[in-house]
């Protein structure tokens, strides 16, 4: 996760603990248990230079990578806040389950072989099963170092087809790819990217509200997967 405010309500919920993290990074984690399975909630932090969360893409990176080189997760989630669309249905609130791939929107390469690579497309486990037995809406999630829409990134996004629009998911899943590790997006809607109010107006107003959503979605998830096994859902 990236941002604190995002997880604050996670973690009263499970009661979590402070783990030692691994210095010098910024990152911030936390250990709980729920139903005889380890959970570990592993915040980005704050930077040290700007004293702000540590979001987007780089900062996921680092986190990612050394919680799974220390922890090596059966399953990794990324979660947190996200914009979506009038135009796909969204609405503040929603929370969505990542479906088919993440992909990158602002990483235009026009160079044989590497317009893919900036996209990523990169695999996220299946399961819809799930969305539907919790009633959580399910789409393309798409990344980019950027809180607003450009016009170039708005035709990237069009053409992927996203409905979810963040600044970490699709690194954490480059991570997970590379390590093998089952990846997972879960994202609350905080703000409507076709709507006349400014995105970060209303990320403002809806974080609270969109992380407690998120923290209720997400145990619900947690809990349908702590008693399966990941054959099953790939
Ligand atoms: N203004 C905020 C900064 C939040 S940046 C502050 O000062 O606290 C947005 C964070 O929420 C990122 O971690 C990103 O993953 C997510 N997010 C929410 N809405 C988004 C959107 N429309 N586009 C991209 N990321 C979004």
């Amino acid at each position: 996760m990236a941002m604190e405010a995002e997880a604050s309500s996670l973690l009263d919920s499970l009661s979590a603990v402070v783990v030692h993290g691994t210095p010098p990074l910024s990152v911030k984690w936390f250990s709980a248990e729920r139903h005889g399975a380890e959970l570990l909630v592993a915040l980005n932090g704050r930077d040290r230079r700007f004293g702000v969360d540590s979001i987007g893409t780089d900062a996921a990176v680092l986190n990612t990578y050394a919680v799974i080189e220390r922890f090596h997760p059966d399953v990794v989630v990324s979660a947190g806040t996200a914009g979506g669309w009038r135009r796909s249905g969204g609405e503040i609130g929603d929370v969505y389950v990542s479906d088919r791939h993440v992909v990158h929107h602002d990483r235009r390469i026009d160079l044989p072989g590497f317009s893919e690579y900036g996209i990523g497309r990169y695999p996220v486990l299946s399961l819809q099963n799930m969305a539907a037995q919790l009633g959580l809406k399910i789409g393309i999630v798409t990344t980019g170092n950027s809180l607003d829409e450009s016009e170039p990134d708005r035709r990237m996004i069009m053409a992927s087809g996203a409905v979810v629009k963040d600044m970490e998911a699709a690194s954490v899943a480059y991570v997970c790819l590379q390590m093998s590790t089952p990846f997972v997006a879960v994202k609350a809607v905080t703000d409507l990217v076709d709507d006349h109010t400014p995105t970060a107006e209303q990320f403002n107003t809806n974080l609270t509200m969109a992380s407690r959503r998120l923290s209720e979605e997400l145990l619900r998830v947690i809990d349908w997967l702590i008693p399966r096994e990941l054959a099953q859902l790939d």
